[in-house]
């Protein structure tokens, strides 16, 4: 009884959450969010971006410390859960901005907007897999969602990290300017990093099976969807001899 409010708190919230990343898809269609190559005036005062990266993303890293610890579920499975959302969680909060350039900045509301993206995201993903959601127990390891949820989520991430990894190397290279990444799986996409993180979050809900995991899932394609849009339509206005037959984050389709 006591967590009774909560939890239909959470059931709801769970689908209002999927509503908004629709709405949030549209809005993303029309006006690219304004970081990085689309980074434009008007967003009020800027933050080093290393530290506006880490503080944006952060909620993901001890929020979810935070509900593991105050949530029931203690199996082997929720312990896989966990592990794989830290693999993740740490690349993101700590290697990630601590491998970016310095001299870069980030506007302070959009770093805050991803803060609160980020606490509300946790707080599904968490009271959702270790509170609310169905126990899944030590069985759960050898079930062929966790399997292939697994499976996805690890490659999801080694292509993500990979190709961020070459577009690094490629700014070291072109001397603070943006240049045209070629090999790997930008061979047929413009936004591989983009590919590789939704495939990601794909695997999460699948090994998770869980309705806060297809939330996060779908929140991921409507902000990467428009992005690689707009990002394969920048190369190409910018690079005359950008790759004709490339697509922006599907090969072969789009
Ligand atoms: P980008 O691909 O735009 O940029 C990644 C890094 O590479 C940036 O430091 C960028 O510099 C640099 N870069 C990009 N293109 C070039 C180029 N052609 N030449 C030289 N340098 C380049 O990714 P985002 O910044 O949008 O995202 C960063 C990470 O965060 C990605 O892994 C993405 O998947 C993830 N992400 C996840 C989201 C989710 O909803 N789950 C939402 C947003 C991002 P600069 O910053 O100067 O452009």
């Amino acid at each position: 009884m006591l967590f009774e409010g909560e939890r239909q708190l959470v059931q709801w919230l769970v689908w209002a959450w999927m509503a908004m990343a629709g709405l949030a898809f549209v809005a993303l269609l029309v006006r690219t969010a304004p970081y990085g190559r689309f980074s434009r005036p008007g967003w009020g005062p800027t933050v080093p971006a290393r530290i506006g990266w880490a503080v944006m993303e952060s909620p993901g890293l001890w929020g979810m410390a935070i509900l593991f610890a105050l949530g029931e579920h203690r199996s082997p499975a929720a312990w896989a859960f966990v592990g794989l959302w830290g693999l993740h969680s740490v690349h993101r909060v700590i290697l990630y901005p601590v491998r970016m350039r310095p001299g870069h900045r980030l506007a302070a509301s959009v770093m805050l907007m991803g803060v609160g993206f980020h606490v509300v995201n946790a707080y599904l993903q968490g009271r959702w897999i270790f509170q609310f959601g169905p126990v899944r127990g030590a069985g759960w390891l050898a079930d062929p969602r966790f399997l292939a949820g697994t499976a996805m989520f690890l490659g999801g991430f080694a292509v993500n990290v990979h190709a961020d990894n070459m577009l690094r190397r490629l700014r070291r290279r072109s001397e603070d300017t943006y240049a045209i990444p070629r090999g790997g799986l930008f061979r047929w996409v413009s936004c591989p990093n983009y590919l590789g993180e939704i495939i990601e979050w794909i695997g999460w809900t699948v090994l998770t099976w869980s309705p806060a995991g297809l939330a996060f899932a779908v929140w991921t394609v409507a902000n990467l969807l428009p992005r690689a849009i707009s990002t394969h339509k920048w190369y190409r206005r910018t690079f005359p001899d950008y790759p004709p037959h490339r697509k922006a984050l599907l090969p072969g389709l789009l």
